[in-house]
């Protein structure tokens, strides 16, 4: 049960990765053509990145050590040298928190926008839904609660 969140988490990283990496080649493509619009796309979530997977990653170490129990304090199993190694990263490359506040700066940006009444595009087309106006919830009973199309 400890592993399998973190295992969860790999794989999400890891398709988060190759989203980056696409955007990332994207970028160069367009910056030879002068259009610079995903820089501020790929800083967001690059730094976001940063500090969301060094930190899971710094977390999850200490897991990985306690399902081991005992044996996982051990030199010999090679998971305090992992941890000593890899702590480093929270804070390396720019602190964990700081890359996250850098991240927030530019959703906060996207949001503001929409809350004028533009629309956004692209990964945050979802916060466009914040401007379209919410029905009351129309669910009263339990059985209606349970129902989705009712409180969706
Ligand atoms: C092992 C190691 C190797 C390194 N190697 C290199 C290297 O090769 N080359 C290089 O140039 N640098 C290197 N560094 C430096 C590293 O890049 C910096 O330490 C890192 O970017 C953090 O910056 P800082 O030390 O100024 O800490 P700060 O960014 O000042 O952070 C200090 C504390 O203040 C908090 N904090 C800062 N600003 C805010 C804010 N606005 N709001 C709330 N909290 C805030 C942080 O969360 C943190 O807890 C290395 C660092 C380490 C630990």
């Amino acid at each position: 049960m400890k592993l399998v969140p973190l295992m969860g988490a790999a794989f999400s990283m890891a398709i988060a990765h190759d989203f980056v990496r696409e955007q990332y080649h994207q970028l160069l493509k367009d910056i030879k053509n002068e259009k610079f619009e995903l820089l501020d796309v790929l800083h967001h979530l690059t730094s976001g990145m940063k500090s969301v997977f060094t930190q899971t990653t710094n977390d999850g170490l200490y897991s990985i050590r306690q399902s081991l129990g005992g044996a996982g304090y051990s030199a010999w199993s090679g998971i305090p040298a992992i941890i000593e190694g890899f702590n480093p990263c929270v804070t390396f490359e720019g602190d964990n928190t700081v890359m996250a506040m850098q991240s927030a700066r530019y959703l906060q940006k996207m949001y503001k926008k929409v809350m004028k009444g533009k629309r956004v595009s692209g990964i945050f087309q979802y916060l466009n839904m914040l401007n379209v106006p919410q029905q009351p919830c129309q669910a009263n009973s339990p059985a209606e609660f349970a129902n989705l199309t009712m409180v969706s």
